[in-house]
């Protein structure tokens, strides 16, 4: 079933249009990947998926809406904490916190109320598990977060969003500050999460969406030009 609706969505920054008349319906378990050039709206849709555009004073939504399980994510009724915690976000340049690999994950559920040892305990393991980083970190979770490799770190930061238990997924650019080896396993990780997840990602590497996409989003200048299978998006005519 569709977990996200995109209807008709057309966005600004001040004077500037940055999306016009966007429709999308992303399903459950589907990976789409956002792509094209630079300045083209990738990364403006993905951030109103989870309203971090209400940090931007300027931007407003000029027509459509989005909604996510049938309510529109703007109505002034929705709460965007908790939208937030259903809609995770991990960043191109992800940043855990200067502290220990434990306390990366066990911080956001301490600030929820949760601090319970033996709660705090599973929700670590299951999250690094679920970012396929437990074996690697187990017997090192004291150890400050910062000491692990570029990989490892972002997949923490998987992790992390993981905690909450977010039904969906977004991801921007998660791999573009990777090495090849590091992005092979957050791609790997994505095809395993999907299982769970509605996962959004936004690309600029074509080959990175025909390896970890079922459906392809294609911008140009605000808008969008192609929408389909990724299959049939890349398949030679
Ligand atoms: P992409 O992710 O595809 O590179 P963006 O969504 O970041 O594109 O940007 C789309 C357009 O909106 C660009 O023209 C960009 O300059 C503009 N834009 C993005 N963020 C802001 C902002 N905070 N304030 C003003 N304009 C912005
Ligand atoms: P509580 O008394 O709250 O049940 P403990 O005294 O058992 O907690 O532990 C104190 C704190 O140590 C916990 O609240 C948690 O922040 C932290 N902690 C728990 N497990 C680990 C771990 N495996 N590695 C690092 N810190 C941990």
């Amino acid at each position: 079933p569709s977990v996200i609706e995109v209807n008709d969505f057309s966005f600004a920054y001040g004077e500037k249009q940055a999306l016009f008349n966007i429709d999308m319906s992303m399903n459950e378990k589907e990976v789409t990947a956002f792509i094209g050039p630079s300045g083209c709206g990738k990364s403006t849709l993905l951030r109103c998926l989870n309203r971090m555009n209400d940090l931007v004073p300027i931007a407003k939504i000029t027509s459509g809406n989005i909604e996510i399980g049938g309510v529109d994510i703007n109505h002034q009724d929705v709460d965007v904490i908790e939208l937030r915690k259903r809609v995770g976000m991990v960043f191109q340049k992800s940043n855990p916190f200067p502290k220990s690999i434990y306390e990366n994950i066990a911080y956001g559920l301490r600030i929820q109320g949760i601090n319970k040892r033996s709660r705090l305990d599973e929700v670590v393991e299951r999250c690094l598990r679920g970012a396929a980083l437990w074996s690697e970190v187990k017997d090192r979770l004291n150890d400050s977060a910062l000491g692990m490799s570029g990989g490892q770190q972002q997949r923490l930061c998987i992790a992390r969003a993981l905690a909450v238990e977010p039904d969906i997924l977004l991801m921007d650019e998660p791999c573009s500050a990777l090495d090849p080896i590091a992005t092979a396993k957050v791609e790997e990780l994505i095809s395993e999460l999907k299982e769970q997840y509605t996962i959004v990602i936004v690309t600029h590497n074509m080959q990175q969406a025909t390896r970890v996409s079922d459906k392809t989003a294609f911008f140009y200048l605000g808008k969008l030009i192609e929408y389909d299978m990724t299959e049939k998006i890349f398949m030679n005519p």
